[in-house]
């Protein structure tokens, strides 16, 4: 593989930053990966690792010189960084960001990237519930989307070279408008999220259920919300306060299905049940045509390995 970018600053030095770092590396995509994160503790690990080749104190030493400058921290923290990197960007570099929110982001970084600067908004699809600098992994993009969702003047040639970056991460690319991008999440990402969190707060609140039989009876339906409740705090807080819209919307349908599947419970209308179930399955099995999951039972899962993902 060839390099792409000559220069690339990561600014947030977590998963997404760190899984960037692994894959650009083992690709040979970047003469030289530079990074900073706001706390002395992380960039310790980063440097003690050996995440990057130079972990720098403050933002702006890092995107100094660099090509590509990419934004991976929290949604709600992507408007102060964009601010105090502006004013040391290269001229005709691009600046991407990773930020699970598009339209939000967009409104918080655009107004402080200067002119002759090229800002190409986007969204990997892949994630795992670790965070930090050692959380990172080479192929976590492998066969992933990586959504962009360019400007209406975004240059087409940085977007090609962009679009080529994250192709040879391993990830799959295409392009959305930011709103489109913002209420597909909404479903396929957002209200999953938050249906996970409440029921495993539902588990914790439910007394007649005691802690020992949540967590040893714990079949695959609650193991895996409880696996989505362990993502990141801070992140899922700025996700759900900064795609508020689509994502009150998605509740909204979720309750009024909710309420029309235990109105069938009550009822006994076992038809009505059974047709919902069949219509989800199918759903299920486009995401595996689709190669976006395994087929193997329990996701692939070792009997008896309740942990080993
Ligand atoms: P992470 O592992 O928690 O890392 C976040 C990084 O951002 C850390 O280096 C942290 O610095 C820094 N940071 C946190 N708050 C900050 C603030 N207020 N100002 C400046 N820096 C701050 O997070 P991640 O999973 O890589 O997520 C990064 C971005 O990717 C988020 O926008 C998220 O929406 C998006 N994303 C995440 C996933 C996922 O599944 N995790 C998937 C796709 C996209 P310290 O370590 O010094 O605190």
């Amino acid at each position: 593989m060839s390099i792409i970018y000559d220069r690339v600053a990561l600014i947030g030095l977590g998963l997404i930053a760190g899984s960037m770092a692994h894959a650009m590396r083992e690709g040979g995509l970047a003469r030289e990966i530079v990074g900073h994160a706001r706390s002395a503790e992380t960039r310790r690990t980063a440097r003690e690792i050996g995440l990057c080749d130079q972990v720098f104190d403050s933002a702006a030493e890092a995107v100094a010189g660099a090509d590509l400058v990419v934004l991976a921290v929290p949604v709600g923290a992507m408007g102060d960084v964009a601010a105090e990197i502006a004013p040391h960007l290269k001229p005709g570099a691009t600046v991407t960001d990773v930020g699970s929110v598009k339209q939000a982001v967009i409104e918080a970084v655009a107004p402080h990237i200067p002119e002759g600067v090229h800002f190409i908004p986007g969204h990997p699809l892949a994630g795992t519930e670790h965070s930090g600098p050692r959380a990172g992994f080479a192929t976590l993009f492998l066969n992933r989307w990586w959504l962009l969702t360019p400007l209406p003047d975004s240059d087409p040639q940085a977007v090609a070279r962009l679009s080529q970056l994250v192709r040879a991460m391993g990830a799959k690319t295409d392009s959305m408008e930011p709103a489109h991008h913002d209420l597909v999440l909404a479903v396929t990402s957002h209200a999953p999220h938050l249906i996970a969190y409440t029921m495993v707060g539902v588990a914790d609140h439910l007394r007649r259920v005691t802690d020992e039989e949540v967590i040893q009876y714990s079949a695959a339906g609650f193991r895996d919300f409880t696996r989505i409740a362990a993502s990141d705090p801070t992140m899922w807080r700025d996700v759900f306060l900064h795609n508020k819209e689509a994502t009150l919307d998605i509740l909204g349908r979720f309750t009024e299905e909710l309420f029309v599947l235990q109105r069938a419970i009550r009822m006994g209308d076992g038809q009505q049940l059974h047709d919902y179930f069949t219509r989800t399955r199918a759903i299920r099995r486009g995401i595996i045509e689709a190669g976006q999951d395994t087929e193997a039972p329990d996701f692939g899962r070792t009997p008896g390995a309740a942990k080993a993902d």
